[in-house]
């Protein structure tokens, strides 16, 4: 299955993807409407995210505080939410609250601590970040997600698995985070199928935080699979899937 680069392409493979996110709910008794299709666009230059745009897209995922930051310039005159999905590193926290309104990528109590105090009161109903809430005159709650190592590989980010109740329960004490799930980044494998047990050990890993009842922990989002696993995540219950080559065409 061969995944295009033009604009005629993008929008094709954006239908192309959500029938396969739709099938995969059919398949599983979930409705459409319970998964967001976050576009993946590192590498991904901003005349493309333009036509993502207008192929319907809204919600845009980067690995990097830099490059977003330059994107988002770019494009100010759309209406585009940006998910911040790679590693946070403590000096980019603040410039990382100004852009991203959803960070799935917290893995450790000094990150969540940076996000926490990088907070800008409001200045004004018409700054960017009020806009979508006029009446907001305190710091805006971040929603965020921790990401789990599930599979321990000492190359990827992510806190490991018996850390992560303690996280969360020291985010819900944060006051201007809004802990909301788990993300995961799996081992890489061909077959997606493999990839399975790993997702629904992230939901259950969910509901045992969950059953906590730690104050301000609301663990309702699962931010899980990929161009080649998207479907396996969906049907284990990924509210948020990440997806990049499957709609721009493989990376340089
Ligand atoms: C690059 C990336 C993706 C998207 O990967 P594709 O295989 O291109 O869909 C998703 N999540 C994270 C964390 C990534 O870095």
């Amino acid at each position: 299955m061969e995944t295009g680069t033009g604009t005629m392409a993008i929008r094709q493979n954006v239908a192309r993807v959500r029938e396969r996110m739709e099938a995969a709910c059919r398949r599983s008794g979930r409705r459409p409407e319970e998964v967001l299709l976050v576009a993946v666009t590192k590498t991904v230059p901003p005349e493309r995210i333009r036509e993502a745009y207008e192929a319907g897209l809204r919600h845009f995922g980067e690995n990097r505080v830099q490059e977003a930051q330059t994107k988002r310039a770019a494009l100010t005159d759309l209406p585009l939410t940006w998910h911040l999905i790679g590693h946070l590193q403590t000096n980019k926290a603040k410039a990382a609250r100004d852009i991203f309104r959803w960070v799935h990528s917290v893995d450790s109590l000094r990150i969540a601590d940076k996000l926490d105090q990088a907070v800008e009161r409001i200045a004004s109903p018409s700054t960017e970040r009020g806009a979508g809430n006029p009446e907001a005159t305190g710091p805006i709650r971040l929603p965020v997600l921790i990401e789990v190592n599930l599979g321990e590989e000492a190359t990827k980010s992510g806190i490991e698995e018996a850390a992560a109740l303690e996280l969360a329960s020291h985010i819900g004490r944060l006051a201007t985070l809004e802990l909301r799930g788990l993300m995961l980044v799996p081992p890489y494998f061909d077959d997606p199928e493999k990839s399975r047990s790993y997702f629904s050990r992230l939901r259950e890993l969910a509901k045992v935080i969950n059953s906590a009842s730690l104050p301000g922990v609301r663990m309702d989002e699962l931010s899980m699979g990929m161009s080649h696993d998207f479907e396996v995540a969906v049907e284990e219950g990924a509210t948020l899937i990440r997806v990049g080559t499957a709609i721009f065409g493989l990376r340089a």
